[in-house]
C-alpha cells in the first residue's frame, strides 16, 4: 500500500451567478397563459406577447383591438371594446366564445354613462340633521373687525 502525497486538485472555475435582476426569456405564467389560449383554440398568439399585470394576471392585445386576460385557475376572459370604448368582459373557453365576445361588443348600444351620485344613506341622514344648518339654523354673525382689534391688542403687550 502506498500513500499519495499529491496536492488536492485545483478547484474548477465557476461561471459567475447571473445578476439578481436577470429575467428569464419566458416565464412560467406566460407559458400557462399561452397553453390556456391554445386549449381554447386561440393559436395565433405568441408566448412573449402575454404581459404580466400588477394584479398577477396576464394580458395579450389581439390584432382586433380586444384583449385576452389570463389568471391562473380562471377561464380566459376576452375584453372586447364596444363603440363607446368600454371593454366588455366575456369568458372564453372556445374560439366561438371569442367570436361571440366580439359580436356582443359590436352589438352594444349602451352609452355607458357614469352612475348618478347616490343620495346619502339613511344611516348618515339623522347625524346630519342632528346639527343645525341652513338658513334657519341658530348661528351668530361674525364681526371680523372685532377679531382684528383683539388680535392687535394681544400683540401690543408682547
Ligand atoms: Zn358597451
Amino acid at each position: 500500500m502506498t500513500t499519495s502525497t499529491h496536492a488536492a486538485p485545483a478547484p474548477i472555475p465557476v461561471r459567475p451567478h447571473p445578476a439578481a435582476d436577470h429575467r428569464p426569456f419566458i416565464t412560467e405564467a406566460q407559458t400557462a397563459a399561452y397553453t390556456a389560449a391554445l386549449r381554447a383554440g386561440v393559436t395565433r398568439l405568441t408566448i412573449t406577447g402575454w404581459e404580466q399585470q400588477a394584479d398577477g394576471s396576464l394580458l395579450q392585445i389581439l390584432p382586433t383591438g380586444a384583449a385576452l386576460a389570463y389568471s391562473p385557475g380562471t377561464p380566459l376572459t376576452a375584453l372586447t371594446p364596444c363603440a363607446a370604448g368600454v371593454r366588455h368582459p366575456h369568458p372564453v373557453a372556445t374560439l366561438a366564445d371569442l367570436r361571440n365576445a366580439q359580436a356582443d361588443a359590436a352589438a352594444c348600444t349602451s352609452a355607458h354613462r357614469p352612475p348618478t351620485r347616490p343620495e346619502p344613506t339613511p344611516a348618515v341622514r339623522p347625524l346630519a340633521d342632528a346639527f343645525p344648518h341652513g338658513p334657519g339654523a341658530d348661528t351668530q354673525p361674525l364681526d371680523v373687525t372685532t377679531l382684528r382689534a383683539d388680535h392687535a391688542q394681544e400683540h401690543s403687550h408682547g
